[in-house]
């Protein structure tokens, strides 16, 4: 359940209100992996639950700092951008402290900058256009920005002049930063564009301390302790303790993204081109991003795999 994430306990409370009761096979996949602030490529059929992936790891991330934007989801609609902060607004119920706005065309620009001088929010949701002219005219600082989404990334990349929107507001965001994509589909055109966005990211992190390597994920030695020292290899599940980055709760815990041998075996894309348990040794220069292909029974949350290999 929503439990095994460890989540905050503010966030648990509200996902209990929300009804959700056990998580979806996309929230299953992609959510342990989010909230390690890695960076994912979600590909799944709309209605399995991708929103509160995002919405759900980004609330979990968060700190919320006077004054400064963490946060940034953009979507290529109105009507999405409203739905998704109403889903913030729902999920973050017992953070108080966490502001969520949306910003988009046809409402007076003038509105928009009164709040982001008077009542900063933490998280921003809104479309390319409105966020662009925001961030132009320095209204918006985005120099704190962790966490870069895109919800219905094609459809804001497949339009030139939006794709051109969405990157400059990206180029204004830190280097260091999760960025997440989601989408109901790709095409082999669109894959490529994502991953342009995703091989920023991978440059980035290599040269970073060495991943622990989990079950065909990584997570940076931040995000895990153990009692002595961290795992040469793959290690299973129950030998972690999740500090505090990952759950308040310093209990053991079953490792977010490990999955049976066997299982994982069998979703391998090619032998040999996945090791999801035990490699000799940690990558020297972990992926940077999980792809995760879900109903197409392709997973790739790979130890070995660089964007540029990566069978897209
Ligand atoms: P997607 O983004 O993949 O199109 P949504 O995130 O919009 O899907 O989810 C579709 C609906 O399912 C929403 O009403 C959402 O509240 C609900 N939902 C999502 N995850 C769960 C869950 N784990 N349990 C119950 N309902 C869920």
């Amino acid at each position: 359940g929503f439990r095994d994430f460890l989540l905050k306990p503010e966030l648990l409370r509200a996902v209990v209100d929300c009804g959700f009761e056990h998580p979806s096979e996309v929230q299953h996949e992609c959510i342990p992996q989010a909230i390690l602030g890695m960076d994912v490529i979600c590909q799944a059929k709309s209605g399995m639950g991708k929103t509160a992936v995002f919405v759900l790891s980004s609330l979990h991330q968060l700190e919320a700092k006077e004054g400064q934007v963490g946060a940034i989801v953009l979507c290529h609609t109105r009507e999405l951008a409203f739905q998704i902060n109403n889903e913030f607004e729902r999920f973050s119920r017992y953070l108080p402290d966490v502001k969520v706005k949306v910003f988009y065309g046809g409402v007076p620009v003038p509105e928009h900058k009164r709040i982001l001088k008077s009542e900063c929010p933490h998280i921003i949701v809104g479309t390319p256009g409105r966020i662009l002219q925001l961030v132009r005219e320095k209204d918006l600082v985005t120099k704190n920005v962790k966490h870069f989404i895109l919800d219905e990334c094609d459809k804001m990349l497949e339009k030139l002049d939006m794709r051109g929107d969405v990157q400059e507001i990206f180029k204004s965001t830190p280097h260091e930063k999760q960025v997440m994509m989601f989408s109901a589909t790709l095409s082999s055109e669109m894959r490529t564009v994502c991953k342009k966005f995703m091989q920023a990211a991978a440059a980035r992190t290599y040269g970073a301390p060495p991943a622990v390597v989990e079950a065909g994920s990584w997570r940076p030695p931040s995000a895990c302790q153990r009692s002595n020292d961290f795992p040469p290899s793959c290690r299973r599940t129950d030998d972690f303790v999740l500090p505090a980055a990952v759950g308040r709760q310093r209990s053991r815990a079953r490792c977010c993204c490990a999955r049976p041998h066997a299982q994982a075996a069998a979703l391998r894309p090619s032998p040999g081109s996945l090791r999801c348990c035990s490699p000799p040794r940690p990558p020297a220069h972990p992926p940077a991003s999980a792809i995760l292909w879900l109903r197409n029974t392709l997973w790739v949350g790979g130890t070995t795999w660089s964007a540029a290999e990566a069978p897209m």
